[in-house]
């Protein structure tokens, strides 16, 4: 009862400790001193429960309630891509089915070690229902062959599957509608590294505010998955002289998935 009585008296000196350094709320606990009953001596006219709560907690009404972190470690799904392209059937959840002639869905090795993502098809990809068939995709091809690999051996897909009217960026609202399915598969193949191609696949995958150009070249993780930004391929067919710094990321993605291979 004593080492009890310490403990809960430690912890009160240090909650009251994080108030006066402003801190207003840890994730399930208030930073107030818990109020705990005292117990009474006589014998409880009826039987203790086995287990008994220690003190009263209200839900904070935290400072942190709005940055809960998204789940750390990705939950493997049983599902096939089969069943998710067959869920999004002859899509019509946001206005960019109304211009596309087909959906194109994610393509390639379904349990690729590498995944890239890009932001939504052009027009040689809605002409051809494949992603990344374009200019743009046959940039992505050498890319990829560069590090050793064949287009056939990773996954490709984008954060949207039909394309917007005059290949513009999508609009938050189209991304959120189809985005959870890209989410789907990768939680499916599992790939150890995706590769996010410009700012739209970035921002969808990771939380951060800024832009391609900071961020490009440094690993980051998306549910315990490594996630490298790089510039998307259409951008370097603009300005190719932005292909040596593409190459510096892709290489430390090679360099990543040879120390891991068994
Ligand atoms: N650009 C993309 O982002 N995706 C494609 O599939 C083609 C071009």
């Amino acid at each position: 009862m004593q080492d009890l009585l310490d403990l809960l008296s430690d912890t009160k000196k240090q909650l009251e400790h994080l108030r006066i350094l402003g801190v207003e709320g840890i994730r399930g606990i208030p930073v107030v001193a818990p109020v705990i009953k005292p117990q009474r001596t006589l014998a409880p006219s009826r039987p203790k429960p086995l287990i008994q709560p220690v003190a009263e907690v209200s839900a904070p009404s935290s400072l942190f309630g709005d940055l809960t972190p998204s789940p750390t470690v990705l939950t493997p799904s049983t599902e096939t891509f089969e069943q998710i392209h067959a869920e999004i059937g002859d899509c019509t959840r946001c206005p960019l089915h109304e211009e596309r002639t087909h959906v194109v869905h994610t393509e390639g090795n379904r349990k690729a070690r590498l995944m890239f993502v890009g932001e939504a098809p052009g027009a040689d990809e809605d002409a051809q229902a494949r992603p990344f068939v374009g200019r743009a995709g046959q940039l992505l091809t050498k890319i990829i062959e560069a590090i050793g690999l064949k287009r056939e051996e990773v996954l490709i897909g984008n954060v949207n599957r039909c394309r917007p009217p005059g290949n513009r960026a999508p609009m938050p609202d189209e991304a959120a509608a189809c985005k959870p399915f890209l989410l789907r598969e990768i939680a499916v193949a599992q790939p150890e590294v995706i590769v996010v191609l410009g700012n739209t696949a970035m921002k969808n995958l990771l939380d951060t505010r800024e832009g391609i150009t900071k961020q490009r070249g440094r690993f980051q993780e998306y549910q315990g998955i490594k996630v490298m930004p790089t510039f998307h391929p259409a951008y370097l067919l603009r300005d190719p002289s932005k292909k040596r710094e593409t190459w510096e990321d892709l290489k430390k993605v090679r360099d990543y998935l040879d120390s891991r291979k068994q």
